[in-house]
């Protein structure tokens, strides 16, 4: 019998009272006796209101106290105690979870003592713990990345995905060291020298390295180590690792593909530079020649004297070489815009003067073709525009060429619309329509691509399928756009639109070209100086006619000598020569007292902006690139000298 027992009724009843727990004795089902803990458990003031009822009243239905005498017989029958947690009732009827642990008494007064302890509290935190344990164990069983946990330097746990990724079964590794997970003992104590510092002090350390599987194969892995508790030394040291060989190979293969890029991209550009350097040179070594052909044939065709067999081949000569030189330009600023440097230079421009120019040029070739040609524009259209005149007359030509080019029978129309408009810019929309041959539906799109044509063969030999590309380029640089709808057999209609800034300035608008007989007041005297005898010959024969006294150099140092002896009017200098060429000419004659205010006019093969730019700063009061339009030579010559020209009545472009 347990000592307790023979304690006297008075220290029983005092320590039954000061119980931390609810002691009850039962027998036939019945409460014969409870202490003042587990009369407060049950939620009754005293004892004395537990004592004498059934045991039922502190369960929550039948069921669950009839359960509970099954489960417990069981035990307490073969003398053994009986332990469970049990949910219970109060007296107010709410349930609470107590943990029972029962012992039956042997003897007269047979029965059996319960202690009761009240566990709903401890009960809850251990159903969490349980739960946030189990939802820890669901994570780590499916967490796609490998945990383990190491414990003084030993493997204690670890997942499924840090099995598979060493090559673990789901204990092989516990307990061995954690060494085992890299490829040597350097870079082990490597990784614990430089983990620790952070580690310590309760910060993950990341890094990524090589690891190592069972069979001695190693990877690329990215890991974090974590120490849940710094204070606490029994803590383990939390791995999270990433199998990285995938991630490293993509990095590896994009890192060649960058490099290769690079490289592909460097021999572009140098393929792109030999290119361009390559249309400038060719371009240059094809003007030299040009020079001679369009020349003469703009010479032999103020001939009167030629008969009209000659007159017919002059123009025939006349007109391959332009196309020639279209093709020249069109190619050069093909590849200027493909290298992004083509500039625009807008200035202020009188837009209606500006297409009646434009108009009267291409009235003359339709006239010619037999094809009624309109110009229409609405009155409000903005006076002046800033625009670049040259190119914006360079896509109309094409545009306009185009269509009288592929019309044979009614008429071309141009017809200007204002689209929008504000204080600042106006948006312009201009069409070209003709009665032509027409475009078939699949080539609409393609003969914006340089050198595409459609169409007929005889059409195709007159032109380079570059004017649309360059045309369509140029609308965009203007902020618009070119599209066109066409009916083959019925003729087409090309829509082209441009945003101009509107200015207030008066604009100008170079003329269109008349043919010039002379000029009014005295003779004029010009100098030639170019060591090319065709093109000195070539201006003679040009300024001769016009009135003009021609003397001639052959290079720069008797450029110097001729000016001097013959004090010319102006000079006309190419700037490629033997001996002295014509910048530095330019420049002595600049420094030269008698002729430091003679105009002088530079001539280059090269048609570039730098050529331009570098015979103005040697002194150049104009420059022009080869070959010579002759017709610009005499603006030129005309505007430095204040002439009053003579033209002929016609006009012709
Ligand atoms: P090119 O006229 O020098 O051949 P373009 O780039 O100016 O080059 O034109 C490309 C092609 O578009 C032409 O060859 C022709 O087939 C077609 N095309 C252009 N304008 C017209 C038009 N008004 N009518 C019919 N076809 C045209």
């Amino acid at each position: 019998m347990p000592e307790f027992l023979r304690a006297t009724p008075e220290e029983m009843n005092a320590i039954l009272e000061n119980a931390a727990v609810g002691i009850l004795f039962t027998s036939d089902r019945g409460i014969r006796l409870c202490n003042a803990r587990a009369a407060e458990i049950f939620g009754f003031s005293s004892p004395d209101e537990l004592v004498g009822q059934t045991a039922l009243v502190v369960y929550p239905d039948r069921e669950s106290f009839e359960r509970l005498g099954r489960e417990a017989a069981a035990k307490l029958d073969a003398g053994l105690p009986f332990d469970a947690d049990w949910q219970m009732r109060k007296r107010d009827g709410s349930t609470l979870w107590c943990h029972l642990h029962g012992k039956a008494v042997a003897g007269p007064g047979r029965g059996t003592v319960w202690i009761v302890d009240d566990i709903t509290a401890s009960r809850g935190a251990r159903l969490q713990l349980q739960a946030t344990t189990s939802e820890m164990a669901g994570i780590m069983d499916n967490a796609p990345v490998g945990i383990v946990f190491t414990h003084d330097r030993r493997i204690t746990r670890y997942n499924a995905r840090f099995a598979e990724m060493f090559g673990f079964t789901a204990d092989s590794g516990i307990g061995q060291p954690a060494r085992v997970l890299l490829r040597s003992d350097e870079e082990y104590e490597e990784l614990g020298r430089r983990a620790a510092p952070l580690l310590s002090t309760g910060r993950p350390y990341q890094c990524e390295m090589f690891a190592r599987r069972q069979d001695g194969s190693d990877f690329w892995t990215s890991m974090i180590a974590y120490v849940q508790n710094t204070a606490d030394p029994t803590q383990a040291t939390i791995w999270i690792v990433e199998d990285r060989t995938e991630f490293k190979r993509a990095e590896e293969l994009l890192r060649r593909a960058n490099a290769e890029l690079a490289a592909a991209r460097d021999r572009a550009e140098v393929a792109n530079r030999a290119k361009s350097d390559f249309l400038a040179r060719m371009s240059h070594e094809l003007r030299t020649p040009l020079n001679g052909i369009l020349g003469y044939a703009q010479i032999l065709d103020l001939d009167a004297s030629l008969s009209e067999r000659q007159r017919m081949g002059v123009k025939v000569i006349g007109q391959a070489g332009h196309h020639l030189l279209t093709l020249i330009d069109d190619i050069l600023d093909l590849s200027r815009i493909e290298a992004g440097r083509l500039d625009l230079a807008p200035q202020p421009v009188d837009l209606r003067a500006f297409l009646r120019v434009v108009a009267d040029i291409v009235r003359v070739r339709a006239d010619q073709k037999g094809l009624l040609f309109e110009l229409v524009f609405p009155s409000w259209l903005p006076r002046t525009v800033l625009a670049d005149e040259r190119r914006l007359r360079q896509v109309l030509l094409n545009l306009l060429g185009n269509a009288i080019k592929f019309t044979e029978h009614g008429s071309v129309r141009l017809e200007i619309s204002l689209l929008a408009s504000d204080a600042e810019r106006a948006h312009v929309g201009i069409a070209v329509e003709d009665s032509g041959v027409g475009i078939a539906p699949e080539h609409l799109q393609r003969i914006f691509e340089p050198f595409e044509q459609a169409g007929q063969a005889s059409h195709r030999a007159q032109g380079s399928g570059l004017g649309l590309a360059i045309s369509r380029s140029l609308a965009h640089m203007m902020g618009g756009d070119i599209s066109v709808t066409s009916r083959p057999g019925q003729g087409s209609r090309f829509s082209l639109d441009v945003w101009l800034p509107v200015v207030d300035a008066p604009g100008t608008v170079q003329a269109a070209p008349r043919r010039i007989r002379g000029y009014h007041g005295p003779r004029r005297r010009v100098l030639v100086v170019d060591d090319v005898i065709n093109n000195r010959a070539l201006m003679v024969d040009y300024l001769l006619p016009l009135g003009f006294e021609v003397h001639q150099a052959a290079d720069g140092v008797q450029g110097l000598d001729r000016a001097r002896a013959v004090a010319p009017d102006l000079i006309v200098m190419d700037n490629t020569m033997p001996v002295l060429d014509g910048l530095e000419a330019t420049r002595r004659l600049r420094a030269g007292d008698d002729t430091r205010h003679v105009p002088i006019v530079c001539v280059s093969a090269s048609a570039t902006q730098a050529s331009r730019q570098r015979s103005l700063e040697a002194g150049a009061s104009a420059f022009l690139s080869k070959p010579v339009d002759l017709r610009e030579l005499a603006d030129e010559i005309g505007r430095l000298l204040g002439l009053d020209w003579i033209y002929e009545p016609a006009a012709t472009p």
